[in-house]
């Protein structure tokens, strides 16, 4: 998704994102968002939402991820589950993790939860919430896959004979649907090309009513999410034009969970927040990816809901960083301090990038300095993210901080 602002006209998540992509790039394995168009291909022919996207090769992400830790000189422990935190007299001191050698504790000055579910800070009793206010249901999930043997000039064509679909393949999706034919609770089919011809990757399973964070929900998920693949994979060879020889070619390693535990931090971001474009004296990001909120109950979404508009571009505080009531601990990604509808627009990869840029940061300068997250000078956290290429605003009042 989207690292510029909504009209895409400003890059707004630089740093660690921008060197990530332009290393793949290098090697032809990405394209850098500037070069990509609302409405093409790469954006599954969406345009709301979906100008500068970044397709990228999965395996070129994986190379990348690796040659940055090891120049970092990361000591990286693959093969390893956190399973618990130890928390003495309000500050987190070790993470127990599990993997062949046994259960460790490994101790830390501070801790950064990337865990995507806040699995770290709510083993620590940093207070969390978990779906939305109404009924507590989340987002649903969905198993992603890639097919190959796709007819790329046929879709394409189709597309451009179909100027009036706001979705792909809507009129023929729509007719099957009404038939009771439409293989899947979902609205519409997203379908996005990759860097290799003929082969697509595609969004368009739906496993609603399931919790990410309980384990039996996670494994149901993940066995329907199989078969709606293959249900999948059978409707497009029969219904879709450009896709009557198509065959799987994989699934994702695990099945995707859109939302799940949001950590109450020193200040909730919301949804006024997004509208009003809010600026915070402790910004640590921007972002412009609008609220895409795939519906809890239904087939509907994302986009239906016109109340959510998010400014062209819009603030994240450190203080959303920061979970109340545990010390030396920081979040960062998914699980950041926010309500269900601010969350679904700051869930996507690169404000991840961006609040996980800021949370590592904060963590590298409260472990040199001794101050604890809380208590940091957020004008040193600023100055050190614009030292490394970070984007904080037009005009950086922090830019006094680098003199
Ligand atoms: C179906 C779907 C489609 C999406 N499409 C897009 C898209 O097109 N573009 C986009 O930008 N975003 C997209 N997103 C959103 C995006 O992928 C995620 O929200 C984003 O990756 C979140 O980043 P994160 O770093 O917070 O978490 P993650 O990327 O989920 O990383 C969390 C990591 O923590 C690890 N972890 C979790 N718990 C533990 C534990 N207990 N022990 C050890 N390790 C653990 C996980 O294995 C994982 O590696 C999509 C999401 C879904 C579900």
């Amino acid at each position: 998704m989207t690292s510029f602002s909504l009209d895409g006209k400003q890059q707004l998540i630089q740093g660690v994102f921008d060197e990530f992509v332009r290393r793949m790039e290098a090697t032809g394995d990405a394209i850098h968002p500037s070069k990509t168009t609302a409405g093409d291909w790469w954006a599954g022919y969406i345009t709301y939402g979906h100008d500068k996207v970044t397709p990228f090769e999965p395996e070129a992400a994986k190379r990348v991820a690796l040659e940055m830790c090891l120049e970092a000189g990361v000591e990286i422990m693959l093969h390893t589950a956190f399973v618990d935190s130890v928390v003495v007299d309000g500050v987190m001191t070790h993470a127990i993790v599990a993997n062949k050698s046994g259960l460790q504790a490994a101790p830390s000055a501070v801790f950064v939860d990337c865990s995507a579910d806040g699995d770290v800070a709510a083993r620590a009793g940093a207070p969390f919430e978990l779906g939305r206010p109404e009924d507590g249901l989340m987002q649903p999930m969905t198993q992603f896959f890639r097919i190959r043997n796709v007819d790329d000039a046929a879709v394409q064509r189709y597309q451009h004979e179909h100027p009036e679909e706001f979705w792909p393949f809507q009129a023929i999706v729509e007719k099957a649907r009404e038939e009771g034919k439409f293989p899947v609770p979902r609205k519409g089919v997203q379908l996005f090309r990759t860097m290799v011809p003929g082969v697509w990757r595609i969004n368009t399973t739906r496993i609603l009513g399931v919790d990410g964070t309980n384990g039996a929900d996670i494994t149901r998920a993940q066995i329907e999410g199989h078969f709606q693949v293959h249900a999948l994979v059978e409707f497009f060879r029969e219904n879709l034009p450009g896709l009557e020889d198509c065959v799987l070619l994989d699934t994702a390693a695990v099945v995707g969970v859109r939302e799940t535990r949001r950590i109450i931090g020193e200040h909730v971001l919301d949804l006024r927040d997004l509208e009003t474009g809010r600026h915070f004296d402790d910004v640590i990001a921007l972002c412009g990816y609008p609220v895409d909120i795939h519906s809890p109950t239904s087939a509907d979404g994302p986009f239906d809901d016109s109340d959510f508009k998010a400014a062209n571009a819009y603030e994240i505080p450190y203080r959303s960083l920061v979970p109340l009531a545990v010390e030396q601990l920081l979040v960062a990604g998914r699980c950041l301090s926010s309500t269900h509808e601010a969350l679904a627009a700051v869930r996507v990869m690169p404000p991840a990038f961006a609040t996980g840029e800021a949370a590592g940061t904060a963590a590298a300068l409260s472990a040199t300095s001794g101050v604890s997250p809380r208590e940091m000078n957020v004008a040193d956290i600023q100055a050190q993210l614009l030292r490394q290429g970070a984007y904080l605003g037009p005009e950086p009042t922090y830019q006094a901080e680098l003199a």
